[in-house]
């Protein structure tokens, strides 16, 4: 999704771009397992990247949606407070907001509730209009089909398996899709690996421990029809401590199915572990049954999972997004994206034109 973006902005004034892609096809990791919601910008650090690029994204997001109708829905969100305790906690929410620029979040009590949702059990909820959801495939099928009219190439099948640096530029080597290996030469290198961002950043020579990236696992279930039909717009209880990850809530697809989920589950090591757990439905239902009174044991089943690439230390304080033109530690023109974990759809088109002026500032 990142590195699509990327491509696609870079490529608008800039000749001779290559997209390196290990799989045969878009979208096959982090980018294809997610709540695909269109985040407001809501909780994150004052002044930090993903404060700033999320709720400039979104609006960037929503006038791409419909200028290349990519399928979207402004369906907004509630956030619950479903005891007394968390009624104070979603009033620092919007307070935390309104420091972002979010200032269209709406505090309501039971009668506006139910109006929204009838289906909910909620004492107050704060309301955020600008949230969404939006279909991610056909998000980055338009990023792809941009990038390629404006002459990027994009290389399909060929692994980036090591990187050296010269005396102006870098050297790529590649592992392509007939166990071949060949190699070019760049002046610019961006890196947004994803999951394995910390190990190409390595490739060059930069080692950093707070660049490690840790396997976060979250799994969803499904609400089954018919009671997927209870919900309409997406509804969150009070996010964790530290924000590692923002409680197990509902979301909404464009295909009208229901989710609850992700969890947060740091892997013991990187593995792409997207295996489901079927002994997690008590804790799930019991999660949403606080906000979903009608919620039976049976209504939920297994539906799938992603993998956050966290550099957020269990226990730790919310991570920024780390993006830098790393020049400062001896690698001119070589781009890192690093924790490009939620709301890194969302804010996508803003990422690609931060990238974008790192850019034009080396040339
Ligand atoms: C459970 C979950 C829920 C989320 N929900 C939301 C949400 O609702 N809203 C939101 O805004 N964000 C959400 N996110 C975050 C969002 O999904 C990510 O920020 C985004 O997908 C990251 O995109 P990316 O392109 O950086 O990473 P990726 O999709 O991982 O892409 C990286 C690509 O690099 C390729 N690659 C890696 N190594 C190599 C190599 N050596 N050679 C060649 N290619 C290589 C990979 O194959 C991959 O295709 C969620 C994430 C998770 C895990």
């Amino acid at each position: 999704m990142v590195g699509l973006a990327i491509a696609e902005k870079v490529s608008e004034e800039n000749k001779n771009i290559f997209l390196i892609e290990k799989h045969s096809s878009f979208g096959q990791e982090t980018s294809s397992r997610n709540s695909e919601v269109i985040h407001a910008g809501i909780y994150y650090t004052r002044d930090s990247l993903k404060a700033k690029l999320c709720v400039e994204g979104k609006w960037l997001l929503y006038d791409y949606c419909k200028k290349y109708d990519v399928p979207f829905r402004n369906c907004g969100k509630l956030i619950v407070a479903t005891s007394v305790e968390e009624i104070e906690v979603i009033k620092g929410i919007r307070q935390t907001a309104i420091k972002n620029g979010v200032d269209d979040l709406q505090l309501l009590g039971r009668k506006k509730i139910a109006e929204l949702e009838p289906n909910i059990f909620a004492l107050e909820a704060i309301f955020s209009p600008s949230t969404g959801i939006i279909d991610s495939h056909s998000l980055m099928k338009q990023y792809e089909t941009n990038a390629v009219n404006n002459s990027c190439q994009i290389v399909y099948g060929s692994e980036v398996t090591g990187i050296s640096k010269l005396n102006k530029g870098y050297k790529i080597t590649l592992l392509d899709a007939d166990k071949k290996n060949y190699s070019f030469t760049t002046n610019i290198v961006i890196n947004s690996a994803g999951l394995t961002s910390d190990l190409i950043s390595e490739m060059v020579g930069i080692t950093d421990e707070k660049l490690k990236i840790m396997f976060c696992k979250g799994e969803y279930f499904r609400i089954n029809p018919p009671k997927n039909r209870l919900i309409n717009r997406l509804v969150y209880p009070v996010p964790h401590q530290n924000m590692e990850g923002i409680g197990i809530h509902v979301t909404v697809d464009m295909a009208g199915g229901v989710k609850l989920g992700p969890d947060v589950e740091y892997l013991e090591s990187n593995n792409y572990n997207y295996k489901l757990t079927a002994s997690k439905q008590e804790a799930f239902f019991r999660s949403a049954s606080r906000f979903l009174p009608f919620l039976e044991f049976d209504d939920i089943s297994p539906e799938m999972a992603g993998i956050r690439p966290k550099i957020q230390k269990p226990g730790e304080p919310l991570r920024d997004f780390y993006i830098m033109e790393e020049s400062k530690r001896g690698y001119p023109g070589f781009i890192n994206l690093i924790g490009m974990e939620s709301p890194g759809l969302t804010s996508s088109l803003s990422i690609a034109k931060y990238v974008d002026v790192l850019i034009k500032n080396i040339i």
